[in-house]
């Protein structure tokens, strides 16, 4: 096949943990136009083998260490040798550089969690982790671990609202509406509208009409969901 026409290339990768330098499959951006995009940016492919959800993750095959490009550059001391303890260790070569089954792009955002936890990675670090994997969940239908990782992650970006971080590149909107949402998908009703309606009135409102324009659009799903069963409040 003509190069240019492969939905996928090879990154190299240098790994921080042990050096060893690998190339690792990624999806060309114009081969993964989701048909269909949730409420909370889960992206939906139509073929599984050209997700881009499922390479997000660089594995070493040498150490089994795993990361993404949100990652910081610095590990804290003692990092190093928890990780080697811990995963590197007794890691089996696993080679998860090439094709990934839906097990294997599990087991790579895993590794990824644990690494981010033992390297103490800021919060919305973790939160983005754990969001991914829940799409990758749900789109296999698998709504008990969907729910587990959701439940995750949003205590991650309620953590990370809390520590007012970084929010690697999302505006404070954007986490206020994730944590509304993902309150909402997790039967939270209280906590969604909370925060949904810290969006519609947040103080650059004006600046991000999209995320206003979403956080209302989800409180009427709950307002029409609930109405039979029981009172949500109109906005105000
Ligand atoms: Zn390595």
């Amino acid at each position: 096949m003509n190069q240019i026409l492969d939905p996928y290339y090879h990154k190299n990768i240098s790994c921080p943990m042990c050096e060893t330098n690998y190339k690792t499959r990624k999806i060309r951006a114009r081969f993964s136009n989701p048909y269909q995009i949730d409420s909370d940016f889960c992206p939906h492919y139509k073929k599984e083998t050209n997700n881009p959800l499922f390479y997000m993750i660089n594995v070493c095959p040498q150490c089994g260490y795993s990361f993404n490009d949100q990652f910081s550059d610095t590990f804290p001391e003692h990092a190093k040798s928890l990780i080697w303890e811990k995963i590197c260790r007794s890691w089996q070569q696993l080679n998860l550089t090439e094709e990934r089954s839906f097990k294997q792009a599990v087991d790579s955002y895993k590794l990824a969690i644990y690494c981010a936890e033992y390297k103490e990675e800021k919060p919305e670090v973790l939160a983005g982790l754990c969001l991914r994997l829940a799409w990758l969940y749900r789109g296999a239908g698998e709504e008990e671990q969907e729910k587990r990782f959701l439940q995750l992650s949003l205590k991650k970006y309620d953590e990370a609202y809390l520590k007012n971080s970084s929010f690697q590149g999302m505006t404070e909107m954007t986490v206020l509406y994730m944590i509304g949402e993902l309150n909402r998908r997790l039967g939270n009703s209280k906590e969604a509208i909370t925060n949904f309606s810290r969006v519609i009135n947040h103080k650059k409102k004006h600046e991000d009409k999209k995320m206003v324009k979403m956080a209302r659009d989800q409180w009427m799903v709950m307002r029409e969901k609930k109405q039979t069963e029981e009172e949500v409040p109109e906005e105000s």
